[in-house]
């Protein structure tokens, strides 16, 4: 694919303006958290640009696809072994395999069926990736995720029938509301549960999932400029 230049960020300005943004909405917010991470949406960049990122510093990633991420992310791995590699988007159960061999985080945990493929492949290959429910805090039908009010039954299945451990809480709000209601109701819902990690925000709303307490962001378009075809 040929590559317009005029769309393209340069790496480290464009890294350097979003952890800048990351820390100011992170010193303003009424919540004293860790600092949040920042985890780098980067579906449809393909290596030599995410090795750019890797130069200016960046460490966390997140893909969509299992596919895609096995196509580009091992070799890249191999040289930078402190990447943070999350897998964002949905997972199907005979993809489970990879993804726990891939992946450091799952943060798309969103039915029994993935928990309890997930958990086999962790006992199986002896390899832990964090885990997180994604959470379909808008109710909307279109979407993956747990509803609100079955995320407690939910977590309880994780823990005693499929045996994995839940670290956190993920979601991706309406497009077409003001997503801060459903970022203070998913600091609700991890608190009640106990839960330490909150990913929520992209490019358009980072700075309000902050304020709200989200461990981990995951931007894209900000970072990288706007996706091609
Ligand atoms: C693409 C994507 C993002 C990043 O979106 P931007 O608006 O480009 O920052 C975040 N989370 C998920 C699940 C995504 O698919």
């Amino acid at each position: 694919m040929h590559n317009n230049q005029q769309d393209e960020k340069i790496p480290s300005k464009a890294l350097h303006d979003i952890v800048a943004k990351i820390e100011n909405a992170h010193k303003r917010s009424p919540l004293s958290l860790a600092p949040p991470i920042l985890v780098a949406a980067s579906k449809g960049q393909n290596a030599g640009r995410l090795e750019l990122f890797l130069e200016a510093g960046l460490r966390a990633f997140g893909e969509n696809r299992v596919q895609e991420a096995a196509s580009k992310w091992p070799e890249l791995q191999a040289r930078y072994p402190d990447i943070a590699l999350h897998l964002i988007g949905p997972l199907q159960s005979n993809k489970a395999g990879e993804a726990v061999a891939l992946f450091d985080v799952i943060e798309t945990i969103d039915r029994e069926k993935i928990a309890r493929a997930v958990s086999k492949e962790m006992e199986e290959q002896k390899r832990h990736p964090a885990c997180l429910v994604q959470v379909n805090i808008g109710k909307e039908p279109q979407k993956s995720g747990i509803v609100p009010e079955e995320l407690g039954g939910f977590l309880a299945f994780c823990h005693s029938e499929a045996a994995l451990p839940i670290h956190g809480l993920m979601c991706v709000p309406p497009a077409d509301e003001p997503p801060a209601p459903y970022f203070a109701l998913m600091h609700e819902l991890a608190k009640r549960h106990g839960l330490s990690q909150l990913s929520m925000g992209m490019s358009a709303d980072f700075e309000a999932a902050i304020k709200f307490g989200a461990t981990h962001v995951r931007v894209g378009t900000a970072l990288f400029g706007e996706r091609k075809g």
